[in-house]
């Protein structure tokens, strides 16, 4: 006989479970597994206020329990759809392989069609890889469509060939004095490369930026170069377009050097920044082995601030910010917990990452 919470408590897990995450650093231990994340769930009194509601909840789950799915997808599927799902399954409004999608948490309902699309498509892939693939865009090609942010100045925002900055949108910025090297950062991004660069210091390590702040207008310019030097499908996997630099957030800096002839993977000022670069808040933005994602090759000098936090988990899992943000459920909002809390539609494999 499966347990089922009420309602107000699936609710109040959920909410909960945003809230510690945004206000509390994430603990992330070496054996962190995002399928871990499980809202919690109480059993209901049936004696509550909520009777009614109660009682449409165990209908629900009693239906989707007879589809296969577990009674955390049916948690899930509530706090999604609503009391209005009770009488949605009855008139067979949802396929089973909608509702599989919509079980996952991580599944944003504006995209299910995609991933029914891209299910079909890649039948190799378990819906919650196929739910990845398309919350990272990967479903279509590089700059197709992209969208222009409408917050370009929260600290988390993510820009990349889907996702681009307002060509006038300019950060507030301070400057690094020059032992720090060349350009401006936003001012929680240079106070935290300034004490980055202090402790490399101590330990032996020189860093200093060479490039960090650039404007629309200087990336347009430096692009058409790329692409008059070299092609534009060349120029693309190492070259942003306007609009879609890192380096327009003003969060976002090249250390020590922007050139793959340094082979600066080779140096200990890149060793020092694998090992420490997180507990400073910056993450490694476009590695190695990660050029489908990104759409760049393998930049060792390209360093994103995302606060410790969310460093910390991206470093640790092995993800790419656009990776870590695939996890989440509501892109921009960035409240719901990292990961894919459980693969809990019926026939679902245990195996989560990508194969890309
Ligand atoms: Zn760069």
């Amino acid at each position: 006989m499966p347990t089922y919470p009420s309602p107000a408590a699936v609710k109040l897990s959920a909410l909960l479970l945003g809230t510690t995450l945004l206000l509390s650093p994430i603990s992330v231990s070496a054996k962190f597994n995002p399928l871990d994340c499980v809202p919690a769930v109480s059993a209901p009194s049936p004696l509550s206020q909520e009777r009614q509601e109660w009682l449409t909840y165990r209908d629900i789950c009693s239906q989707l329990t007879e589809l296969g799915f577990s009674s955390q997808a049916c948690a899930l599927l509530y706090t999604r759809l609503g009391p209005q799902l009770a009488q949605q399954l009855e008139e067979g409004q949802w396929s089973l392989s909608q509702l599989t999608f919509l079980s996952l948490p991580n599944c944003r309902l504006e995209y299910l069609d995609r991933y029914q699309t891209y299910a079909l498509d890649h039948p190799e892939f378990s819906p919650l890889e196929a739910v990845v693939q398309v919350n990272l865009g990967l479903d279509r090609p590089f700059y197709q469509d992209p969208i222009v942010l409408s917050d370009p100045a929260d600290p988390l925002v993510l820009v990349n060939k889907y996702s681009a900055l307002p060509a006038d949108y300019v950060p507030e910025l301070t400057a690094l004095k020059p032992r720090y090297g060349i350009g401006s950062l936003t001012p929680q991004a240079a106070q935290s490369f300034v004490q980055m660069a202090d402790a490399a210091r101590a330990d032996g390590i020189s860093l200093r930026s060479v490039s960090a702040y650039r404007s629309y207008s200087y990336q347009e310019q430096l692009y058409q170069r790329y692409v008059a030097e070299s092609g534009q499908a060349l120029a693309d996997t190492f070259s942003a377009r306007p609009g879609h630099s890192e380096h327009q957030t003003g969060l976002a800096l090249d250390i020590n050097t922007a050139s793959s002839r340094a082979h600066f993977e080779d140096t200990a000022e890149y060793a020092w920044l694998q090992e420490h670069c997180a507990q400073f808040g910056f993450v490694l933005r476009y590695p190695e082995g990660k050029q489908e994602i990104t759409g760049y090759r393998f930049e060792p000098w390209h360093y994103r601030y995302v606060g410790v936090e969310v460093a910390q988990v991206c470093t640790q899992l092995g993800l790419t910010y656009d990776e870590y943000l695939a996890y989440q459920a509501v892109p921009g909002s960035y409240a719901l917990p990292l990961g894919p809390l459980a693969e809990s539609g019926p026939d679902c494999q245990e195996s989560v990452f990508l194969r890309v």
